[in-house]
């Protein structure tokens, strides 16, 4: 039975501000009949996003999805190229490579991070030659960049970062999704900081974040009747939505800071426990924690506590299943000796909602710990 009558708490949930700020700019949006296409909102979320972060230019878009096809696209990935991409993430990472008619490899995790291993991308190198890499900064934890940057150059390839995840994370004081060519962040309900649904397009490359503009609004030519040269897409995120972006940008740093107390605190209090450790946290890695997850090796498994949990009222996950283990994309090729399929076999994401209070955070410890008793 579930205890539905107990105070539920979420995995990660959309949190507002408490100053009201993302309403103050949809209200703008309305008074002055900014709702649809673009308008102020957009620039400037753009604008703010990039400041941030340090890169030159940025494009909106309805998702991080459609922002990782636009990479894709703008890195000149077509039909037939190979593709290289962290095994260990979201169906959405790799999905934009097939819209593409490319060919995506897996490439597998390094124990130490989580995230695509250096050594095995350097064996991908050997067999494959492809367009393009998609690295993943898995739940907010950086991946090596240092490494993963120096094989892409040495072999000339673009790279992708999906920081979707890593918003807010530093690698070596430096932002997630801009060492790369190309990087993308997703707002979508459960990251970090959400505009009800939408995505980012960073980059330095200010003549390839107006084209990817230009391809996102259907590709229309400059001309004043309907004419188009390339294939269009209507993948622009709207006024309204950037609204919200710009204000939940606002209290971004105060997400991070929980999401850090929040993976604090489960540390102190389970890691003790037998078999339980820590996602891992490098000496260079500043991560946003955006879940924070554990991994298991004694005899009480991840569904252990899934079941537990849910048992009360509280949402936890298993980690993202593999790519190279899902039904679709079995048929392609992965390079690795199985790092991923073991995180998945042996974690899970504990409930990291930036609303937790203290009597929560203790309520779903209380819960893990009894099944160590
Ligand atoms: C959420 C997520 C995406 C997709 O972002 P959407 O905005 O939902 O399209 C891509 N990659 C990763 C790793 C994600 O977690």
């Amino acid at each position: 039975m579930k205890a539905l009558n107990k105070k539920k708490i979420y995995l990660s949930s959309p949190h507002m501000s408490d100053e009201g700020y993302e309403m103050q700019y949809i209200q703008e949006a309305f008074d002055t009949n900014w709702i649809a296409p673009l308008g102020k909102n957009v620039t400037e979320f753009e604008n703010e996003l990039s400041a941030m972060l340090g890169v030159k230019s940025a494009a909106a878009l309805s998702s991080g999805t459609a922002a990782i096809h636009m990479a894709l696209k703008a890195a000149g990935v077509g039909a037939g190229d190979i593709v290289f991409c962290s095994s260990l993430t979201f169906a959405a990472t790799a999905n934009p490579i097939i819209y593409q008619n490319a060919i995506p490899v897996f490439i597998d995790s390094d124990h130490k991070t989580w995230n695509m291993d250096p050594q095995a991308l350097e064996k991908a190198f050997e067999k494959y030659t492809p367009k393009a890499v998609i690295v993943v900064h898995l739940y907010g934890l950086a991946a090596d960049m240092d490494k993963i940057v120096e094989l892409c150059k040495k072999h000339n390839v673009a790279l992708i970062e999906d920081a979707a995840e890593s918003l807010g994370t530093l690698y070596k004081g430096k932002h997630t999704g801009t060492f790369g060519d190309y990087g993308i962040f997703s707002f979508n309900g459960n990251k970090i900081i959400t505009t009800s649904g939408g995505g980012m397009l960073v980059s330095d490359n200010e003549e390839r974040i107006a084209k990817v503009r230009f391809w996102s609004t259907q590709s229309r030519d400059p001309a004043r009747h309907y004419q188009h040269s390339e294939l269009g897409y209507n993948y622009r995120m709207s006024n309204i939505v950037a609204g919200i972006g710009r204000g939940q940008l606002k209290v971004l740093q105060k997400r991070v800071e929980k999401k850090r107390y929040i993976y604090q605190y489960y540390k102190r209090e389970l890691e003790n426990l037998d078999g339980v450790r820590m996602m891992p946290i490098n000496e260079w890695n500043e991560p946003n924690c955006w879940l924070s997850c554990i991994t298991l090796s004694g005899k009480v498994r991840p569904l252990d506590i899934m079941e537990a949990l849910e048992a009360e009222n509280i949402e936890s996950r298993p980690i993202w299943k593999p790519m190279h283990m899902q039904p679709f994309y079995e048929q392609y090729d992965f390079i690795g000796d199985g790092v991923s399929d073991k995180i998945f076999e042996n974690g899970v994401c504990l409930p990291s909602d930036t609303k937790m209070t203290d009597e929560d955070l203790d309520r779903v410890i209380e819960i893990i710990k009894g099944l160590w008793v």
